[in-house]
């Protein structure tokens, strides 16, 4: 990965030669630092002035792509004229957009009642955070920190998801000290920004647009994956991560240094 700040002058060459932008953004760990418990995570008033103004200008199409559900990732940021992507793309709404996925909500009642087996298994171990999320399901685990009682959370978190895992209902996936249970279809952070970028192409006949997707974490490994060849990648994070972004910037503050580049620049 290269850093994107050391090659600036040849990302202005793109900004400049765009007559749109659309920037994808992850939530937690690309715009707010990662805390403790996801209800903290809260966008600093920079990042919120700096994603306002970006919202209101012509030559730009904000969409945040979050883990979090649909109705979490839109309170959260609170800004109109943004379209967001919920449950890694699973559900999506704004600018009269709106997409949910039909067989995600087919297994709704499986989720359920995977959710609720899991709080009973699981109600011993106060630390875990277990999130209904509408089309998935989230045991965030950073508040424990011992090791034999994590070992005993995997386990139990495996045995009561096991026989759905091998129906092919579900699977599960790792990210920041949290595991996901998931419907198991082919779709992804990545398959949401190509079905927008798609939708994007068909309703504004413009020759040059630059797309850019800023992540932190694996689920945005997808999206940099389609990102690759046909925009820009930006992983937020250590540079020693492996990662198919080809650019990375250190944290959220260089991203919010990133956003006032862009508007200062476009705004010449
Ligand atoms: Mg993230």
């Amino acid at each position: 990965m290269k850093y994107l700040f050391s090659y600036w002058k040849d990302f202005c060459k793109q900004l400049r030669k765009a007559e749109v932008i659309f920037l994808f953004f992850d939530y937690d760990g690309t715009l707010t630092p990662i805390v403790k418990k996801p209800e903290l995570a809260v966008l600093s008033h920079k990042m919120k002035c700096l994603l306002k103004k970006l919202a209101s200008q012509k030559w730009a199409q904000i969409t945040v792509v979050s883990g979090r559900s649909l109705e979490d990732v839109k309170n959260v940021v609170g800004l109109n004229r943004i379209i967001y992507a919920g449950n890694h793309g699973l559900e999506l709404e704004g600018l009269k957009l709106k997409y949910t996925n039909k067989k995600a909500l087919n297994i709704r009642t499986d989720l359920n009642a995977i959710y609720k087996r899991l709080v009973e298994n699981l109600s011993t171990y106060t630390k875990l955070l277990i999130e209904h999320k509408g089309l998935t399901l989230s045991v965030h685990y950073r508040l424990e920190k011992n090791k034999k009682r994590l070992n005993r959370i995997f386990k139990i978190l495996k045995n009561t998801t096991d026989i759905y895992v091998k129906q092919k209902k579900i699977r599960l996936a790792r990210g920041k000290k949290v595991v996901e249970i998931r419907p198991r279809i082919n779709w992804n952070k990545g398959k949401i920004v190509l079905w927008l970028l798609e939708y994007f192409k068909q309703k504004i006949s413009l020759r040059n647009t630059l797309s850019i997707y800023l992540g932190d974490d694996t689920t945005d490994e997808d999206a940099f994956n389609i990102l690759r060849k046909r925009g820009v990648s930006i992983f937020v994070g250590s540079p020693k991560r492996k990662s198919l972004a080809k650019f990375y910037l250190r944290n959220t503050e260089e991203v919010a240094d990133f956003l006032e580049k862009i508007i200062n620049y476009r705004q010449l």
